[in-house]
């Protein structure tokens, strides 16, 4: 696409020169110890050309966008039957909030706040053992990405699991209501390690290419469901901050507290973008205002024809 390439780069020296990072997750010790000066952006093409600028090469920690995959891999394990056990719905309150929960009967809203993933990665777990769920998450982002590279960061998994007390909490929450079959201690060991999975932009992108259907993407989930996680990720993926961001981007995105956001214009690009410091939603700062100057530029919208 006509000048993109050099967009970038000038986007990018827009944010470095104001220097306006944000603060970095710090309730996982391991993300606070990020340095918050970093920004890096790619996006893969229909036409199978992929551009980049900043630190798109820097491996980062991709926490909540893991929930799209692992809602991948679970959809394809056990279909519609999850839905029994989740929600579709936005929910309007913080990524880790427990109080819908008790409002609702233990189903949590959506499968990409923190309740909701728990539900979801217990549904993955299955009977298997945990390094079985695990192994089935970064293969379908191996393969989705063509690269067989990616892996998980241990140090973050343990740093998130040493202080996971609520997603504990969740958990216990969860099977008080017979939401969950698994032991919370093995469900919130599997969670924080397809949460610590570490991507680069580059790779991050290229793995979103099968949800935005791009020709020469590899398949690995239908046309269908695909429509439907992108569906999901405008509703639900940036939390209490989903509405802000359809109106700002107006793109389907799923945001992790590593400061990654996954981007999706259908048929156009797969976009990923990368800076720590995050929001009061628990969203990149830095790399929301990328994706609007980007979808600016572009013209990409789910909302209008480009
Ligand atoms: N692993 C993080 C948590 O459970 C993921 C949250 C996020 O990225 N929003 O708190």
């Amino acid at each position: 696409m006509d000048g993109l390439q050099a967009r970038l780069e000038t986007l990018v020296a827009e944010v470095r020169a104001a220097a306006d990072w944000g603060i970095p997750a710090n309730y996982i010790p391991e993300l606070a110890a990020v340095d918050p000066a970093q920004v890096g952006v790619a996006i893969c093409l229909a036409d199978g050309t992929e551009v980049s600028a900043g630190d798109a090469r820097v491996p980062f920690s991709i926490q909540s966008i893991s929930k799209v995959f692992s809602l991948a891999a679970v959809l394809g394990r056990v279909g519609d039957d999850l839905w029994r056990r989740v929600g579709r719905e936005p929910s309007g309150t913080a990524f880790d909030s427990i109080f819908l929960l008790e409002h609702e009967g233990g189903r949590p809203r959506n499968p990409f706040i923190n309740a909701g993933a728990l539900v979801t990665t217990d549904a993955l777990l299955g009977n298997r053992e945990p390094r079985q769920a695990l192994t089935e998450v970064v293969g379908l982002l191996r393969a989705a990405a063509e690269d067989g590279e990616i892996h998980i960061d241990k140090a973050v998994a343990q740093s998130e699991k040493d202080t996971a007390d609520r997603n504990m909490a969740l958990l216990h929450y969860l099977k008080s209501h017979g939401n969950l079959f698994n032991a919370p201690d093995r469900v919130l060991g599997t969670y924080v390690h397809h949460c610590a999975i570490e991507m680069t932009c580059r790779q991050l992108a290229r793995a979103g290419r099968m949800l935005a259907l791009l020709p020469g993407a590899p398949r690995l989930v239908s046309p269908l469901r695909a429509r439907r996680i992108n569906a999901l990720m405008m509703t639900c993926g940036q939390y209490d901050g989903s509405g802000n961001f359809a109106f700002r981007v107006g793109l389907p995105g799923k945001s992790g507290v590593g400061g990654g956001i996954l981007m999706v214009a259908p048929g156009k690009a797969s976009i990923a973008v990368w800076s720590p410091g995050l929001d009061d939603n628990g969203n990149s700062k830095v790399g929301t205002w990328l994706a609007e100057r980007i979808a600016e530029h572009t013209g990409w919208s789910a909302f209008a024809p480009s």
